[in-house]
């Protein structure tokens, strides 16, 4: 049986539209699930919406829509955002689904019978706009530090779960765990808020409705972080063998309830803990963090309509660097589509089925030249860089050889050979005695260049999917696995010569 691969997104908070930070976080899970498929892995691939709370129940209202209708329509919004971008996830969940409310109170339950949830009184500073409590020092000028506007003073009977208890197994798993966050220097941050002393944390609301009712006191409601969370278990109801999860993907700003939060409620409910956490940053636009308030707002659909799908994906896989914030410019993708993609990789396609229909009639035979197809010998290197979620610089390594074949071809100039043949069809019928020995140096040289566009089509598929389907569709290659770059093919048989990539202006 195949080693099994779970892969999640963290699930997308259905108060407002999806933007392009909700978007690169699905396309970088999507290449990390899409990259472990073609190792052939057993890969569930989860991502979905997060839809209690007060700050959704509040949007709804803002609107006059009925909160269930509300979000209903924002979830629409979300699975067309993996739809329009190829995101290969293989489940949906909704924290509105039945499925997942059971599963809640469930846990929830076993928790309590445990003795590790008691009722007590909640005071402190709320802002609905993060869902969450702040300390006095948290605060920046009274002022929530994310939001940065009024908190409120709530007091409110609230059921505590005995996080403090589990400090000093989350302390020693994060400081023995090394590679459970990526990148490093986030555990580092993270078991330093540990020492600094883990609190009860309050896990039921009595102020607004729009949640899942406990299970023991139905006036009260599910915090909706605890139920969020809950989505990577509920999901996996029948093939609960998935779990515990390899990776979730997340972003830096809810890395506490990741690393501490999540690992404690497993811990009481008696869960294996996830893998590894890979933390992305954040995208900014002309150095200015991407936020509706202020106007900085990058929406993914309008930006699909401008742009081939696969240059968006390819542009943020490879400009933002794992890990860290990146900027997002137009004219950056603009110049990447430009120059890497149409150039490139579409140039070196067009030509080289354009130049196997010319001088042989669509099909070609040839002896592969080691010269090149040895430096296409990039597996172990790029393999390495992707399960240390370096996914940009596995895409720089693979681009590298994207280059080299362009090379070979322009030190090769195939054209030439042809042209000195008198651009007649091999194939045909006629004498070429004499020049018997170039016709097998060019079909060499294009078994060669297609040879290695069928190996560059199984790199880059985690990457852009829809592309390499274009480019194997003309070349005739079937969908390959990474066991498949061991073939040497040395047929080739293409169709039309197809635009890859048409230039942006
Ligand atoms: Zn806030």
């Amino acid at each position: 049986m195949s080693k099994k691969f779970y892969i999640t997104t963290a699930i997308d908070y259905t108060n407002s539209s999806p933007h392009l930070g909700h978007l690169y976080e699905k396309i970088c899970a999507d290449c990390i699930a899409r990259w472990h498929r073609l190792l052939g892995e057993d890969v569930f691939f989860l991502t979905g919406t997060d839809e209690h709370g007060q700050k959704v129940e509040n949007a709804a209202l803002k609107l006059g829509k009925k909160t269930k209708q509300f979000v209903d329509s924002i979830v629409e919004e979300f699975k067309k955002l993996c739809k329009v971008y190829n995101i290969s996830n293989d489940y949906f969940i909704r924290t509105t689904d039945p499925q997942h409310e059971e599963f809640c109170k469930e846990i929830f339950k076993k928790v309590y019978d445990k003795g590790e949830i008691y009722k007590g009184e909640y005071s402190g500073y709320y802002c609905t706009g993060c869902e969450r409590f702040y300390t006095d020092k948290e605060l920046i000028n009274g002022e929530c530090p994310v939001h940065k506007r009024k908190v409120e003073w709530v007091n409110e009977e609230s059921y505590f779960f005995k996080m403090s208890k589990y400090q000093d197994r989350i302390l020693k798993f994060l400081e023995e765990n090394k590679d459970f966050i990526i990148p490093e220097f986030r555990r580092k941050e993270i078991i330093n808020r540990v020492k600094q002393g883990l609190k009860d944390l309050s896990i039921s609301r009595t102020s607004f409705k729009w949640g899942i009712p406990l299970p023991i006191d139905d006036k009260h409601v599910i915090y909706v972080w605890f139920d969020a969370l809950l989505n990577y278990l509920s999901a996996l109801k029948g093939r609960e063998k998935n779990w515990p999860a390899d990776i979730h993907v997340i972003g830096k700003d809810i890395l506490w309830f990741h690393a501490v939060i999540w690992p404690s409620i497993l811990m009481a409910a008696g869960y294996e803990l996830p893998k590894k956490i890979f933390v992305h940053g954040f995208i900014n636009v002309k150095g200015e963090k991407l936020s509706k308030t202020a106007g900085i707002i990058v929406d993914p659909f309008i930006l699909a309509e401008k742009y081939p799908v696969d240059a968006i994906r390819y542009f943020l896989l490879r400009e933002i660097p794992s890990g860290e914030d990146g900027n997002f410019s137009e004219d950056d993708l603009k110049s990447r589509l430009n120059n890497e993609l149409a150039n490139d990789l579409g140039n070196l396609v067009r030509r080289i089925v354009a130049m196997i229909n010319k001088y042989f009639d669509g099909v070609v035979e040839g002896e592969i030249d080691e010269d090149l197809i040895k430096k296409s010998d990039i597996f172990d290197k790029v393999n390495k860089e992707m399960l240390n979620l370096h996914l940009n610089k596995a895409l720089e390594i693979i681009w590298g050889f994207v280059k080299e074949c362009n090379v070979y071809i322009n030190d090769k100039a195939p054209w030439k050979i042809g042209k000195s043949l008198g651009f007649s069809k091999f194939n045909e019928k006629r004498s070429f005695s004499s020049k018997e020995k170039d016709k097998e140096k060019l079909a060499s040289i294009l078994v060669t260049a297609a040879e290695a566009l069928r190996r560059i089509c199984i790199y880059l598929e985690p990457f852009i999917p829809s592309s390499v389907e274009k480019i194997r569709k003309q070349f005739g290659f079937k969908k390959e696995m990474f066991a498949d770059l061991d073939k040497v093919v040395k047929s080739v048989k293409v169709g039309k010569a197809e635009i890859l990539f048409k230039k942006a202006e």
